[in-house]
């Protein structure tokens, strides 16, 4: 089955007692057994919900997954990943990624005795230098945020695989339409669904997807002992929102591509960070392994003073200045106040996340209309 018609019949039968073509939001925290220990697979809500099963079953399905496991949030969803090791593990992880992962690992998991040893993930060569006998994971987000840094995962996932250790995949900023990390070799996806998979800016939510049946069990095993599961409302929104993931990514990769070039062109910006130009270090990988470059772009003014940045991020009608990003609704954000204010500002400024960068995410407007408010704004 082709990706566009799975994306629409994921997880969803209808409802055996109604017909109803929705997945009921279960409401229920429990469910009355017939006598001890005889019941419909379901127990008590923070171990089974059928809205959230339903959701889990399109989860995999749509990552070529065997299994996957819905998180209260992107971040539980990491959380959980993490407590899969234990103290002594070494995680391998990448120098340019989402600013709640650098901080969850850094200020949380670091307190448990977990190494972590930041590199450029970007070239294999510095993973495999990374690797010593206790490294248990390595956590690789492409393309990053906010700079659109490629990584190898296939090369990744060979250094991995020799050093028997996991291999884990941020794959937010692709969503499964663009990238699929398990085909690639990786051996854990994770996805913050607040993003592309719900698509709407209306829910915070995370996901794990996988194909070993032991990895499921231990990650279940996390699920349901530290609770971090999502509410059935939360888990009908994404559902909902997974069925229009291909027709938005189209919208997205077109608005994104006419505007990474437009930008480029535009004499008040110096640099245009976006994969999709054939002069990008990570081109010829993200050709490899996306299919397509996304809505997801990052440029600096040749004027980086503080006056000028954010003259612009406030001067912008159609792209509202907030976090977050993937919904259908351009955005722009300042990373170094905003999403990426919690690493530390020398740390951000090596990684070469500067103060004058800003960031897009493109929404599914019409492209003329958000380059002319692009415009208006850059001036
Ligand atoms: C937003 C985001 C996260 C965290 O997800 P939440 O749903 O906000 O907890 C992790 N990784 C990336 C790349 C993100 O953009």
């Amino acid at each position: 089955m082709k990706l566009a018609t799975k994306l629409i019949h994921a997880g969803a039968t209808p409802d055996p007692s109604t017909g109803a073509i929705m997945t009921p939001v279960f409401q229920t925290s429990t469910y009355v057994q017939e006598a001890p220990g005889v019941n419909k697979g379901y127990e008590y809500a923070r171990s089974q919900n059928p809205t959230r099963k339903a959701l889990e079953d399109a989860y995999a399905i749509i990552e070529n997954a065997q299994y996957a496991l819905a998180f209260s949030s992107g971040v539980a969803a990491t959380d959980s990943v993490m407590k899969l090791l234990n103290p002594g593990d070494e995680v391998i992880a990448a120098n340019d990624m989402y600013g709640g992962s650098y901080r969850l690992f850094t200020k949380v998991w670091e307190r448990y005795n977990i190494k972590f040893i930041y590199t450029d993930t970007s070239n294999a060569a510095n993973v495999q230098a990374a690797v010593t006998p206790n490294t248990k994971l390595i956590w690789v987000e492409t393309p990053t945020n906010p700079l659109m840094n490629i990584t190898d995962i296939e090369a990744v996932a060979a250094v991995a695989k020799k050093a028997g250790a996991w291999l884990c995949v941020d794959n937010t900023f692709a969503s499964p339409y663009l990238q699929n990390p398990l085909d690639l070799g990786a051996d854990i996806v994770m996805h913050s669904a607040t993003k592309y998979l719900g698509g709407h800016s209306d829910v915070i939510q995370g996901c794990l997807m996988m194909n070993d049946a032991t990895l499921r069990e231990k990650l279940y095993f996390i699920q349901k002992s530290c609770g971090a599961v999502p509410g059935p409302q939360d888990c009908f929104l994404v559902l909902r929102g997974i069925k229009t993931l291909g027709v938005r990514m189209k919208a997205h990769c077109e608005n994104g591509e006419k505007i990474a070039h437009w930008l480029r062109k535009h004499p008040k910006v110096s640099k245009v960070y976006w994969p999709g130009f054939e002069d990008n270090a990570g081109y010829a990988v993200a050709k490899k392994q996306m299919k397509g470059f996304g809505g997801m772009i990052s440029f600096e003014l040749k004027d980086g003073t503080e006056a000028e940045v954010k003259r612009v991020l406030s001067s912008t009608h159609l792209f509202s200045l907030a976090e977050s990003l993937g919904g259908v609704e351009s955005l722009i954000n300042h990373p170094a106040t905003m999403t990426h204010a919690s690493i530390p500002r020398e740390e951000r400024i090596k990684n070469g996340l500067g103060d004058g960068l800003i960031r897009l995410s493109v929404g599914i407007e019409d492209a003329d209309d958000l380059i002319a408010d692009l415009q208006q704004a850059i001036g």
